[in-house]
Parts: C-alpha cells; sequence; structure tokens
C-alpha cells in the first residue's frame, strides 16, 4: 500500500485546538497561493467538538486559510522519517481581506499598531507544562527529580528532536513540581512566531507522546486540589534599532519607564482578558492563591504568585541584562488561543502606553502570606474566581471589547457560555477526564 506525503494548512480556534485541511505534498505550491476553503462556523467550534448557536454565521458564508510561508513546519511524524509539512493561516474573506473574526490577524493587527505608535515591537517565549496521564499508585513525587527525566527519556529526546524540527528552538525540557509533570521551553521569538510556535508546540507534543504510547495533558488541572499546568508568557520590548528597552537599571525593579506603562495596562486590564487567558471552567481552579499560578492582579519581582513577574536577571559571564531582563504573564494556560492571550497582552499594554499609565506599583514580599488588609495595602486584586465572572469582565469592559469586531466578541462569548453548561452538569471526575481528554 502507498502512503501519500501529506501538507497541513491549520488555523486555532475560540478552544486553541489547531483544526484545517490536508492535501498532497506536491500540490504545497498551489496551496500557498491558493489557500484552502474554510467555513466561518467553524469558529464556533468548542472544546468538545460541537458547534454552538448561537453563533453570528450559522451555515452560510465561504472563507479562505490563506497560509503564511514565514509558519512553516516541517518534521517526521512517525519512524519512516518521512517529513509532513505544516503551516498556519489567515482567515481570509472571498474578496481576499482578513476576516474581521481571525484569531491570528487580531494578533497581527496588534503587533502592527503597537508598531505603528510606539516603534515597539515584542519579543516573547511561552512556557508550557503538561502532565502525564497514568495510573501511577506510587506514594511519592519525584519533582525535579533524575529518576523522571529517567523514566521518559524518550519522550523528551523525541519531543526535543521534533521541536527541532519543526525550527521551534527547544530550550528545555525537565520534571517539573506536579505529579507526572514536565515542562518544555523554546527560544524567545518575535511575537507572531512566538504564538505560532505555542500552536504546534502542543499538538507536537501530543503527538510525540502517544508515539511512544503516553499520553499526556496540558489541561489546566486534573484532579482537585491537584497541581496546574500553566502557560507562561514571556515578553520584552525592542524598539525600531532592535535594542531591548524593557530593562532601565535606575528604576525601580529595572522596569523601564516604557515597560513600566506597558506592564500598567496589562494589570489595569487583566480582569477583562483574564478569559482570553484562561478559556475554561477548571481553569479557575488553577488560578487561585498558593498555588504558584498567579495569585492576584499585581507586579512582583522574582515572585510566582504574581500575575505579571520580573524575572530574574543573571551575572554569567557575558550577560546581557538589556536582553535578558522580560516579564512573565503567569495567568494563562492551553485552553488559550496563543494568537489571541498575546494580542490581548500588546493591545492592553498598548493602551498602557497610550494613556501614559506609571509603572506598577512592585509588590515585595512573600505575597501569599499577606492578610486581606495587606493584600489591599500593596494594592494586589484578586483573580476573577470563575469563568463567568471573567467573561463578564471582558462582556463589561468597552475597551478589551473594543479590540474584537463585534461578530468577534459574540463569539467568544456564546462559545465559552456553552461550555459552561455544557460542563457544570458533569460529575467532578468526569470533568477533570473531558479536559484532560480535549487538551
Ligand atoms: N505549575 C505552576 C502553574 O500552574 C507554575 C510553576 C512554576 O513554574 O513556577 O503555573
Ligand atoms: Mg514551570
Amino acid at each position: 500500500m502507498r502512503k501519500e506525503p501529506l501538507s497541513i494548512i491549520l488555523t486555532s480556534d475560540l478552544a486553541a485546538k489547531a483544526r484545517g485541511r490536508a492535501f498532497p505534498q506536491q500540490d504545497f505550491q498551489k496551496y500557498l497561493n491558493t489557500g484552502c476553503g474554510w467555513v466561518p462556523a467553524n469558529l464556533a467550534i468548542d472544546a468538545f467538538g460541537s458547534i454552538v448557536t448561537p453563533n453570528p454565521f450559522g451555515s452560510v458564508g465561504d472563507l479562505r486559510l490563506m497560509p503564511d510561508v514565514s509558519s512553516i513546519a516541517s518534521l517526521a511524524l512517525n519512524d519512516s522519517g518521512e517529513q509532513t509539512t505544516m503551516v498556519l493561516a489567515d482567515i481570509h474573506t472571498p474578496d481576499g481581506k482578513p476576516w474581521d473574526c481571525d484569531p491570528r490577524t487580531f494578533l497581527k493587527q496588534a503587533i502592527a499598531d503597537l508598531k505603528q505608535e510606539t516603534g515597539l515591537s515584542v519579543v516573547s517565549s511561552f512556557e508550557h507544562e503538561f502532565m502525564l496521564l497514568v495510573n501511577d499508585e506510587r506514594p511519592v513525587n519525584t519533582p525535579f527529580s533524575l529518576e523522571s527525566y529517567l523514566e521518559e527519556e524518550e519522550l523528551g529526546g523525541r519531543l526535543i528532536a521534533a521541536l527541532d524540527d519543526a525550527g521551534l528552538e527547544p530550550e528545555m525540557w525537565l520534571p517539573e513540581f506536579g505529579r507526572n509533570q514536565f515542562e518544555v521551553t523554546v527560544a524567545p521569538s518575535p511575537a507572531l512566531v512566538a504564538a505560532d510556535r505555542a500552536v504546534y508546540l502542543r499538538e507536537i507534543t501530543r503527538h510525540v507522546a502517544s508515539s511512544v504510547g503516553k499520553r499526556i495533558t496540558f489541561s489546566p488541572i486534573i484532579e482537585e486540589n491537584g497541581g496546574g499546568n500553566g502557560v507562561h508568557i514571556h515578553v520584552s520590548l525592542r524598539d525600531e534599532d532592535e535594542r531591548f528597552v524593557t530593562y532601565d537599571p535606575s528604576r525601580p525593579g529595572s522596569l523601564s519607564e516604557i515597560a513600566g506603562s506597558f506592564a500598567a495596562g496589562i494589570l489595569q486590564h487583566a480582569e477583562a482578558i483574564q478569559a482570553i487567558a484562561a478559556s475554561a471552567p477548571i481553569s479557575y481552579e488553577r488560578l487561585v492563591p498558593n498555588h504558584w499560578s498567579a495569585g492576584g492582579v499585581f507586579l512582583g519581582e522574582n515572585n510566582r504568585e504574581a500575575m505579571l513577574r520580573i524575572c530574574p536577571l543573571f551575572n554569567t559571564p557575558g550577560a546581557n541584562h538589556q536582553k535578558q531582563y522580560n516579564l512573565e504573564y503567569r495567568a494563562a494556560d492551553a485552553t488559550s488561543n496563543p494568537w489571541l492571550v498575546l494580542g490581548c497582552l500588546i493591545r492592553a499594554g498598548l493602551e498602557g502606553i497610550r494613556a501614559g499609565l506609571d509603572a506598577p506599583n512592585i509588590v515585595q514580599g512573600e505575597s501569599s502570606r499577606f492578610t486581606e488588609a495587606e493584600r489591599q495595602a500593596h494594592g494586589i486584586r484578586s483573580i476573577p474566581a470563575s469563568l463567568e465572572e471573567a467573561l463578564r469582565a471582558f462582556e463589561t469592559s468597552e475597551v478589551a471589547r473594543g479590540w474584537f469586531s463585534t461578530g468577534f466578541a459574540e463569539t467568544f462569548l456564546s462559545v465559552k457560555r456553552a461550555e459552561i453548561r455544557r460542563v457544570e452538569g458533569m460529575e467532578t471526575g468526569e470533568r477533570y477526564a473531558a479536559y484532560a481528554a480535549t487538551y
């Protein structure tokens, strides 16, 4: 039997699922020019594969997935070594214009507006945590251990190779703190590339795991009071001459004035963008204090409870602090679409720069031990307690809603509210299992 080498054009939707169409590799060039068909109502597909109603699209309309050659990734998906080519697409209307509900175009426009208004561009990197799904009866946890690394060295080695082949510049693979938890990181890159890499990384990781007979999940939490799987998004700013401008050692926290305004914008709109950053009902079980996820809306220095963390600098030989210095947004998870969450961080940061906001207060000390009065004194706000609360914050924020077309915002709210209804009747265990299976 013959097996045709294939290429795949992909988008990623409101459920952060990569979806698309495949065709013979030999026709790749043709499809790069013409794109392939797509359906507007696909944007209303939820995390479990149903098309949610109401949605503004119904059964009518046509779109095209237009591949962006900058995102081509080729890799072997099995041991034959045969390469499959994947490419990410912008979604266009039939008249060749970007569709106003396209998540990738949303990020591209945010990048373009930031550049046009301020001359700045964002360099970013997404860190992903995930868990192996195993029946592990052992009474011990083995965080950061060589033992865990050795047990999963086949998965780790193959994963790093696959990410490398796909051009994702993998940096590190490590056993994390949680039970059967691992983390994988890739090198920083310009914002669009960083988000494209996040789209690929989740799919490639799941595939590599299944190819070695394992199941993994990026679901934010897989058991009651369990550890969380975060997606931590690192950002720094560069000016038109590609100089890093986030760092200024003369200021508090070494946070430059412009990056301070950018950070203040993110915190000002934090509640409004929370549903886009952590998009499932169970995401909010991870986003609670004392989980080292994000225990409140604040800027902290080297503090893993902060929503926005100033990352440490190291004085290793030849260290370049200008380049090293970055902010980490910790409140996202893999139920979020990478293009949308990074687009929202950039939009919110740009609002902060436009308004000339002062840098946020940098919370010092062990914030997890603060009393309620101390939290208030430091200006720490609580993260929305549920997806519905986060959706209401988005819905009622004229600013955040204004970044999206009406149809885009409506579809997002409708898909997420349908997901809340769908899982609220489930038993607790069934709900964890459903998310572990889909993410
Ligand atoms: N697992 C933690 C989270 O849910 C993050 C731990 C860390 O890497 O700081 O975000
Ligand atoms: Mg981690």
